[in-house]
């Protein structure tokens, strides 16, 4: 696997260009013509423009991405996260043209990609699920009544094809019962294009606490722990961390253990997530990302495995190159992410960046593309970088992003790294396991 295409933007495009440098592959780097100086594409061995600004025509454009790996001869094609990383048909295409796809096939990626099925797989491989309806609600009012009954209110409606924090409705009693679920299955149905829906319990405070996971295809499976991604705004992760406060190891080892058989039941291949809801001491698996993650960072910093040079050897036909018993945990490490927003109102601030000053020293990471003179364009995300900090405790961690945050420099445009002072300067997150809500609550949103 001597050239690989990286079928994305930004950080992730940069953090895929390294692994790729590092292990002696050539790539090519593919970009809209709003990105013709990101940071990746000016590093790249080959760069072409396959598009306008809009991700429509470029990122999520599949024809244009699939041309640009045959006219540059590569092997390979990296999606990345986001834009086409978790879309079947683009896995398809990329394998049918003759590319290696480097994540699962096509047939888990929809497997993963129906909340249904998923919750089905995992139940069968022993994974803790949400108390639910076990499959579809159907049109039978009654049934769909005595089901709810069954897991107890609150529940909560979900889409099978939902995703993005959409398609989903808290019912606290009978009454709304049946509404909520037409109203559901109308707004799913249009927005992507599946109306099925299903029933789960809905837990009132939980942490989301996830576990990293790498198998080859090939018979081995192994998981890295978990990370804790309970400080979200709108559904949108803003920091993580590795390990999550307050589990135990030997918590760890028995969720850990599960995901990982998982893994080798559904014959899974290459990087992934599971997902948990975490409440008064129990996991309760809410959904699979088959891809790499933005915070894939705080587990490799805990367990020193590079994820993306593991995500390349396995698309390479390679079986992984470490077991499990030698995945040791060590210290702890918590990402910030760094976004080109107000941080009061979160409207989105692109522009130029008329200066910077990247933080350092032992146990700082900065994963960006973004550098002194780069515009952010108005056009996509406005996650700009990724700091990443160490420490042999998660005392020392948070010392360490503390100063980083301060050291960190970026003029010329807003970013939120006024609220990642606040929240590393807040006392509870500072004693550790605030659930989901704790975040909009402190700031006065709900
Ligand atoms: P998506 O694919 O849209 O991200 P998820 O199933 O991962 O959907 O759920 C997104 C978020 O919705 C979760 O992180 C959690 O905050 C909330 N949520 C989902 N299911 C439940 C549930 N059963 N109880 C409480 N909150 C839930």
């Amino acid at each position: 696997m001597d050239k690989v295409l990286i079928a994305n933007r930004g950080e992730i495009a940069l953090r895929i260009l390294r692994a790729c440098k590092e292990l002696g592959i050539k790539t090519v780097a593919v970009h809209s013509t709003a990105d013709r100086n990101l940071k990746h594409v000016l590093l790249a061995d080959e760069s072409i423009c396959i598009g306008n600004a809009s991700a429509t025509e470029s990122y999520l454009n599949i024809p244009r991405i699939i041309a640009a790996a045959e006219v540059t001869n590569s092997i390979a094609i990296h999606p990345g996260y986001g834009f086409l990383a978790e879309n079947a048909d683009f896995a398809d295409a990329v394998e049918k043209s003759g590319f290696i796809f480097i994540g699962p096939t096509a047939d888990t990626i929809n497997l993963m990609g129906d909340k249904v099925s998923a919750i089905n797989a995992m139940k069968k491989a022993g994974v803790p699920c949400v108390p639910g309806s076990d499959g579809p609600l159907t049109d039978d009012t009654e049934r769909n009544k005595t089901i709810a009954k069954r897991i107890g209110y609150p529940i909560i409606v979900k889409a099978a094809g939902g995703g993005g924090g959409r398609g989903m409705r808290v019912v606290r009693s009978e009454a709304e019962l049946i509404k909520a679920i037409e109203t559901t299955k109308a707004e799913a149905g249009a927005a992507f294009g599946n109306d099925v829906v299903y029933m789960e319990k809905f837990l009132e405070n939980p942490r989301h606490v996830e576990f990293q996971v790498l198998a080859d295809g090939q018979g081995n499976a192994i998981h890295l722990g978990e990370r804790d991604c309970s400080m979200q705004r709108r559904h949108q992760k803003v920091v993580e961390e590795a390990p999550a406060p307050g589990i135990s190891e030997q918590m760890r080892n028995k969720i850990g253990d599960r995901c990982r058989k998982a893994c080798l039941e559904i014959g899974y291949r290459g990087a992934g997530t599971f997902e948990f809801l975490y409440e008064n001491g129990e996991f309760y698996f809410i959904e699979m990302n088959t891809r790499i993650q933005v915070e894939h960072p705080v587990s490799e910093m805990i367990t020193g495995v590079d994820l993306v040079k593991e995500q390349l050897r396995i698309a390479a036909g390679q079986p992984l190159s470490i077991d499990q018993s030698q995945i040791q945990i060590r210290g702890h490490a918590i990402e910030c992410r760094i976004n080109a927003e107000d941080p009061n109102t979160f409207i989105p601030s692109p522009g130029k960046i008329e200066m910077f000053h990247s933080p350092g020293g032992l146990g700082v990471r900065w994963d960006s593309h973004i550098y002194a003179g780069y515009s952010v364009p108005p056009y996509y995300d406005s996650m700009i970088g990724k700091l990443i900090t160490y420490g042999e405790s998660r005392d020392e961690a948070i010392a360490r992003m503390r100063h980083a945050l301060d050291e960190l420099v970026i003029d010329g445009i807003k970013t939120n790294v006024p609220l990642q002072q606040r929240i590393m300067a807040d006392e509870n997150f500072y004693a550790g396991g605030t659930n989901i809500h704790y975040l909009e609550k402190k700031l006065g949103l709900n």
